[in-house]
């Protein structure tokens, strides 16, 4: 009850406030624990306005940039949808409420074990776990997965990864932080019959994107 109460603070002032208004985040973010997906330590600042340390030099982010990065995707009930740094997970459980099936990548193995399994506790079947470097995606030389909706990078890029641009499917958006390790800017690109469109809305700070087609440490 009372962390249903913190959802419903989170939800009117950090995300109705600042202008999220797709119906299913908002539904997504009042329905996930977020509490769940911090450590016992910091469980008490689950629901702040900020992001939080989960080990490993790591951070689940502040709700209002995970908020917005799913409200520009536009995300449909059909969509397959490749997720690139699990981290926690929440973000992973928030985008499974919403879309068909989601396929998430993380490069720091106790991060993604750690994951799957609060996620498999919680109930989420529509979950593809990859342990290994995102920046090129989900290449999977026996299947057909080679080709998402929606591809979302939660971690910052010196530049867009080709990899991840040749997965997208045909009028399916990218949404990544591209810039410099202390600043960058959320960059969405979408695929169309006409090339790759660009677009730019706004500054943020992540943590780096380290990889073959990302920063090397
Ligand atoms: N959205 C996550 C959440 O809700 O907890 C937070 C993600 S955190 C800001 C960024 C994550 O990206 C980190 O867990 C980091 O290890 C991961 N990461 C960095 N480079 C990566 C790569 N090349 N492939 C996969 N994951 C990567």
């Amino acid at each position: 009850m009372r962390h249903r109460s913190s959802r419903e603070n989170m939800m009117k002032h950090q995300l109705i406030a600042r202008g999220i208004a797709d119906e299913n985040v908002l539904k997504a973010f009042l329905k996930v624990p977020r509490h769940e997906f911090v450590p016992k330590e910091i469980r008490h600042l689950a629901y702040n306005d900020s992001p939080l340390s989960i080990g490993e030099e790591q951070t689940i982010s502040q709700p209002y940039i995970v908020a917005l990065m799913m409200q520009i995707l536009e995300l449909k009930e059909s969509d397959k949808v490749l997720e690139i740094g699990t981290g926690s997970g929440y973000q992973t459980a928030l985008l499974a409420e919403i879309v068909k099936e989601v396929y998430t990548v993380e490069r720091i193995s106790s991060l993604i074990q750690r994951a799957e399994d609060l996620l498999n506790n919680l109930g989420y079947k529509n979950v593809h776990y990859k342990f290994g470097d995102g920046t090129l995606g989900w290449k999977d030389i026996n299947s057909k997965l080679n080709s998402f909706d929606k591809i979302i990078v939660t971690a910052a890029a010196p530049d867009i990864p080709v990899s991840l641009t040749s997965q997208l499917a045909m009028n399916g958006k990218l949404i990544i932080p591209t810039g410099n390790r202390a600043f960058q800017q959320l960059v969405v690109i979408t695929k169309t019959e006409d090339g790759y469109i660009h677009t730019n809305e706004g500054g943020c700070t992540f943590v780096p994107l380290i990889g073959d087609e990302g920063w090397q440490e």
